[in-house]
């Protein structure tokens, strides 16, 4: 790739509802800028509704667009407008990648994105994780893990119905969320999907005393990017695995589908986005 049709910038970018606030176009501009790519990557805010978002999808293709990412609310309605889709999108339920061509492709690199964050953090192998959170991102999170290769997943949230349904999808057993301090002692690893402990969002309260100390612990959620629940981990002496961690290694297949080239991840780039966070939070 590098260029797109008749010498034009490639284009790209990502959908969503607010989209304002999102990293993508730093992440896809830091990458696009390395590799010399001629080509631009830009928040587009398309309205919640299915008919909304469709046309705008018809636009973006007329208009010669690449691809997109997609973010809340539209990652159900990503796989409906598509006319093919991954496994991993299919089984997720959701998309956040639409590719244009003859047809409109359909991925989910949320799942990717999350199992390549642990990999890079820690190769010991684990068996058992509790999910906090039943919610879009909790069923990427349990699906990288089962990808991880762990087979024992307990899932706790605070609508009781939707672990239930979760758990019944991935064959995944059910904790309810008031006892969830209580089952950490045979936990290998805990995820955080819920919003809770998000800046503006009440804390997320969980006492980590019976967590082991080999245990992994990851927050999916990335403003702050030290969280409440990572900052005790870390006391602790847990290992940890951050929400910054997984939307850059999300990023990678739809920059080098799209613009072609490198996606590396590195200090620099890290440093690019936590200068931007702490912009954002007046720090
Ligand atoms: P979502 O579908 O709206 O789910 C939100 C989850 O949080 C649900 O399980 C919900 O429980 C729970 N929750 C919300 N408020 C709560 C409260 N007061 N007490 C207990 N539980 C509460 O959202 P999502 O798409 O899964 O996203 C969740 C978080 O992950 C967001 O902060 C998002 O920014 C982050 N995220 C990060 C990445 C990344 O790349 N790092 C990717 C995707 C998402 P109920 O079911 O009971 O409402």
């Amino acid at each position: 790739m590098g260029e797109g049709k008749h010498n034009a910038p490639i284009l790209a970018g990502v959908v969503g509802w607010p989209v304002a606030h999102s990293l993508s176009p730093l992440i896809h501009g830091t990458w696009a800028k390395r590799a010399g790519v001629k080509g631009y990557y830009i928040p587009i805010p398309v309205a919640p509704d299915y008919n909304d978002f469709a046309v705008a999808m018809d636009a973006l293709k007329t208009l010669g667009f690449a691809g997109v990412n997609v973010t809340i609310p539209h990652k159900e309605h990503a796989l409906r407008y598509a006319s093919t889709a991954s496994d991993a999108a299919r089984k997720a339920g959701a998309a956040n990648m639409l590719t244009f061509g003859a047809q409109t492709f359909a991925d989910n690199s949320d799942i990717i994105g999350f199992a390549e964050a642990v990999r890079a953090t820690s190769s010991v192998p684990r068996a058992s994780a509790l999910v906090l959170g039943a919610g879009g991102a909790a069923r990427g999170v349990v699906l990288a893990l089962q990808r991880l290769g762990l087979t024992d997943i307990v899932v706790a949230n605070r609508t009781r119905a939707k672990s239930e349904e979760l758990a019944k999808a991935f064959g995944l057993s059910v904790a309810d969320w008031e006892d969830r301090s209580k089952v950490l002692e045979n936990i290998d690893f805990l995820v955080n999907t819920t919003s809770l402990g998000m800046t503006g969002q009440p804390p997320l309260e969980i006492d980590l005393t019976g967590l082991k100390s080999a245990a992994l612990v990851a927050d999916i959620v990335y403003a702050p990017l030290e969280t409440h629940l990572l900052k005790t981990a870390k006391t602790r002496g847990h290992e940890t695995v951050d929400g910054l961690a997984m939307l850059m290694h999300q990023a990678v297949p739809g920059f080098k589908t799209w613009f072609g080239g490198e996606a590396v991840i590195d200090d620099a780039l890290r440093a690019v986005l936590v200068e931007e966070l702490n912009k954002r939070s007046g720090a």
